[in-house]
């Protein structure tokens, strides 16, 4: 199967996965929104064209958010997109604030592309949490939010000059915003 058909099975297998999911904002988006957000930053902000990672970005909240396996995924998409996911996919069996200190650890020790997906994700995130925050979240808390993704970006400065780029005037903006 050439490039784009495996690109456009990936959007399809997400949004089948992500079917009954909504974002947390007011507007409850279909979930489906934010990964193909996240590709789309990723291929046009950030100018990758690796198929694998976008693909990887496509499929990345897929094992942590729904039912897919990693077999699964390594079956239809090959090892090397699945080991992408697995590297931004957190161990929801540890306590909220455990799960977010990782990030920060982990986040140096990322690959490439890992880290690209990183970029898109918590650009794509604050982007929500201005524009669509989840239901009840106060000004603090979304300050909250946008101080940790900056903490996780940190740790990876270097990986994609124009996805940093935007998503340093985004936090700026964000937090002229807010205060
Ligand atoms: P959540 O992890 O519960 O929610 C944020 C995540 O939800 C995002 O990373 C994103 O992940 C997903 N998401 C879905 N829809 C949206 C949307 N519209 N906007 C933004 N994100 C969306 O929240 P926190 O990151 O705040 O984690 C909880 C932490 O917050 C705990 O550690 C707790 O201590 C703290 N907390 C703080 C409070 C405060 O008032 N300051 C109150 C209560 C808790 P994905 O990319 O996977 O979709
Ligand atoms: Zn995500």
């Amino acid at each position: 199967m050439n490039d784009i058909a495996k690109l456009i099975e990936a959007a399809s297998f997400a949004a089948k996965k992500h079917s009954y999911q909504k974002r947390k904002g007011n507007d409850a988006a279909p979930y489906i929104n934010h990964p193909l957000e996240v590709a789309n930053l990723m291929a046009n902000v950030g100018k990758v064209a690796d198929h694998d990672i976008l693909i990887a970005a496509i499929l990345h909240d897929t094992i942590e958010d729904t039912e897919t396996t990693s077999e699964e995924i390594t079956e239809l998409f090959g090892k090397a997109v699945c080991e992408y996911v697995l590297e931004v996919t957190d161990d929801k069996s540890l306590p909220k604030a455990e799960r977010k200190q990782l990030q920060i650890e982990h986040a140096p020790h990322l690959s490439h592309g890992a880290k690209l997906i990183k970029l898109g994700d918590k650009i794509s995130n604050i982007t929500d949490v201005m524009n669509n925050p989840p239901a009840g979240w106060s000004a603090e808390r979304r300050l909250e939010y946008i101080d940790w993704g900056e903490k996780v970006i940190n740790g990876l400065r270097g990986a994609n000059e124009n996805l940093e780029k935007h998503f340093d005037e985004l936090v700026k903006k964000s937090r002229q915003k807010i205060n």
